[in-house]
């Protein structure tokens, strides 16, 4: 049985921070491991998302002004993306990327920059100020640790069916009150870790890879797949 997953990198020439394009490149090494063929595109302005094409999107971190930017066309994105997503797609969205999957993002102008809503949380500013940072966090339902830096001055707070990717050990997290990082909504990954945070956390890369398998080829053995061994969080 030969296995090939698609990975869509959505505005992967606008949301780039601290290349978190790296985290296709350990999303291919280990699906090379795997046995899985790999290729990815770019979706970016102006092009339409086609949700049956994707089993992996990449979502990454940015600055203000490209998120305005971004929140004005991912508008025109919205039902496919909403689509995939509940229909369990695989997705990692990092930093500003996650802003835009939720309800709304404010900039630290003040601007309220639209997000899709495909995911129930919503993100306010901090007054002149911004957490950033080495973060340490456990997954509740793993056991997991995760190891990341943050840098972001919205704040994040989660809604209706999402828990959080961790609760924090070390470090501020979505919002700083909660103690409460990232957001994990069926098989969407979010999370404010920069850089990238599947070369650190390979676990999290695996789940993706597995989740992505699963939904694409429900009928196969991957018995093989689930046995590759990944590096503990360093
Ligand atoms: N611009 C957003 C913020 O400051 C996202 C930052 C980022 O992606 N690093 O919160």
């Amino acid at each position: 049985m030969s296995y090939s997953l698609k990975v869509g990198h959505l505005y992967g020439d606008l949301m780039n921070t601290y290349g978190d394009i790296g985290n296709i490149l350990v999303l291919k090494h280990l699906a090379k491991e795997m046995g899985v063929e790999m290729d990815d595109e770019v979706v970016s302005l102006d092009q339409p998302f086609d949700k049956d094409k994707y089993d992996i999107v990449i979502f990454g971190g940015g600055q203000d002004f490209e998120q305005s930017i971004i929140s004005k066309d991912i508008q025109t994105k919205k039902a496919d993306l909403t689509d995939f997503i509940e229909d369990g797609g695989s997705m990692v969205a990092i930093c500003g990327g996650y802003q835009l999957l939720g309800h709304y993002y404010i900039g630290a102008n003040g601007e309220k920059l639209e997000g899709i809503g495909a995911l129930d949380h919503y993100t306010e500013k901090q007054e002149d100020h911004r957490f950033i940072g080495n973060i340490l966090i456990e997954n509740q339902e793993t056991g997991e640790k995760y190891r990341g830096f943050e840098n972001h001055q919205g704040i994040t707070f989660l809604g209706e069916g999402e828990r959080p990717l961790g609760n924090v050990i070390e470090g501020y997290g979505n919002n700083g009150e909660d103690k409460t990082e990232g957001a994990i909504y069926k098989n969407v990954y979010c999370t404010y870790f920069h850089g990238p945070i599947l070369a650190r956390n390979n676990q999290i890369a695996k789940h993706v890879l597995m989740n992505a398998l699963s939904r694409k080829y429900p009928d196969a053995d991957l018995t093989a797949q689930k046995q590759l061994q990944v590096s503990e969080t360093f």
